[in-house]
């Protein structure tokens, strides 16, 4: 029997790996199922991004936009004063032998996880609003669109993610939504797949139930009952829970139970926006970022959404709307129509660690208890791969992916 800990995409994708395997699972969360990061996310499943955001120039870029009005990034100094450490450990990471090594355990997740999404889609019936166009890169500027060149050589020659190149003549041809003359080119990724986040935590849930999973809501853990090196309980504000083995995936809130799990957990939440709009009547095809005004839009189904921004300002929860402006004034610059009501705004904390890897390992206080945690920009992509792994991880099977960069001793 398992106790998982923190019901985001993480939690609930590995209690359906271990559920499949036979176990008796139960989920607990502070708050409800898939309330956190994992509900009003981008929604794109995304084996581009093996790239860490530490990698050359980033802390030039930084620094640059910290400077700058409205810049979709922004650090609070008090907050970067707090986490020093974590700040030189990004920094010392921004090279070049540094983002190749994140890259390659970053691209194992990826690659594992997305083609454990097919799996998934294929064996359950998920209404997810599931797409498979890919994803374009869009430039405004020549210069960015010339500099990117040199990124998706690096992808296609070492990551064998090749991208399909279209001028902005082919681009407006490809993509009608876009404002004419507004871009200068950009690059699809057509191993890139799209789905509505909310729809896949409800979804899950629902499956599990009837599979027998039990889900608690609203039990915040407070730590474990342990005997002899091994916990036996999880204690929470509803009451303790007696399992064999726990798994905390508690997200940004990870590195609030480290005293629980020992070792370093050097997460801290970086926050990020969305706001979710009736579908224009000109609504893109595309799942596209605008790489200039780092704004992403999704475009469900269901709806239309436009997100991104990362603030590092702390557990700050308060929402700010000069935030979500930012992302519709960014996607205006780009497309034809982007002025229809709002459904929902949303902010949710990625659980960001500086090397841009998530740790998947064992708590170095109890044996029986693992870490799934610090899945940054990519946890709905990596979160099947993350799932499976955390199985084999607790079953003894040989993992089908290499564990080692995920390993909590790397810190
Ligand atoms: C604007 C934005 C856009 C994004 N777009 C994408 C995207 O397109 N693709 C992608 O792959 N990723 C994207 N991400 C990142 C992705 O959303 C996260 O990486 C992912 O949701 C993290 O999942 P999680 O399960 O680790 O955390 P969460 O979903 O935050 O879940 C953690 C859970 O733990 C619970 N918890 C915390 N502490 C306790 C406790 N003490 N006791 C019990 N429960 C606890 C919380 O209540 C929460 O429900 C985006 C993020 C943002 C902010």
């Amino acid at each position: 029997m398992i106790a998982i800990i923190g019901g985001g995409v993480i939690g609930t994708m590995a209690a359906y790996y271990l559920n499949r395997a036979g176990w008796r699972v139960t989920v607990l969360d502070k708050g409800t199922i898939g309330g956190g990061c994992s509900h009003g996310n981008c929604g794109y499943i995304c084996p581009s991004h093996v790239l860490p955001l530490a990698a050359p120039g980033a802390l030039t870029s930084t620094l640059k936009t910290l400077f700058a009005k409205n810049s979709p990034l922004k650090v609070r100094p008090g907050f970067a004063l707090k986490n020093l450490g974590w700040f030189l450990n990004f920094a010392r990471k921004c090279n070049r032998g540094s983002m190749l090594t994140a890259a390659v355990g970053i691209r194992a997740l990826l690659d594992s996880s997305r083609r454990l999404y097919d799996e998934l889609l294929e064996a359950e019936n998920l209404d997810v609003e599931w797409d498979t166009y890919g994803l374009l890169f869009v430039f405004q500027t020549s210069k960015a669109f010339e500099h990117y060149a040199e990124t998706d050589h690096l992808l296609s020659g070492t990551f064998a993610r090749p991208a399909r190149r279209y001028d902005a003549e082919a681009l407006q041809k490809l993509e009608p939504a876009l404002k004419p003359g507004s871009v200068a080119g950009g690059y699809l990724y057509d191993c890139d797949a799209q789905l509505r986040p909310d729809k896949l935590m409800s979804e899950l849930r629902k499956l599990l139930i009837g599979r027998g999973v039990t889900f608690v809501e609203q039990a915040a853990m407070t730590g474990f009952i342990a005997e002899g090196g091994k916990a036996t309980a999880v204690s929470t504000t509803k009451g303790d829970f007696p399992a064999d083995v726990f798994l905390v995936a508690t997200g940004a809130w990870t590195p609030q139970l480290q005293k629980h799990l020992g070792g370093k957990v050097p997460i801290i939440p970086g926050k990020g926006y969305s706001i979710t709009l009736k579908r224009p009547d000109v609504c893109p095809t595309y799942p596209m970022i605008f790489e200039e005004h780092r704004v992403a839009v999704s475009p469900f189904a269901s709806g239309f959404r436009i997100g991104s921004t990362m603030e590092f300002a702390g557990y700050d929860d308060s929402l700010n709307r000069s935030r979500l402006r930012l992302l519709r004034d960014g996607a205006s610059h780009y497309l034809r129509d982007t002025d229809t009501p709002a459904f929902e705004e949303w902010w949710g904390w990625r659980p960001m660690t500086y090397d841009g890897l998530p740790i998947i390992d064992r708590s170095r206080l109890h044996a029986n208890v693992l870490i799934a945690a610090g899945h940054g920009m990519l946890g709905l992509s990596m979160a099947t791969g993350t799932g499976k792994l955390v199985r084999e991880l607790l079953t003894g099977e040989s993992p089908h992916v290499d564990p080692r960069p995920y390993s909590a001793g790397r810190f």
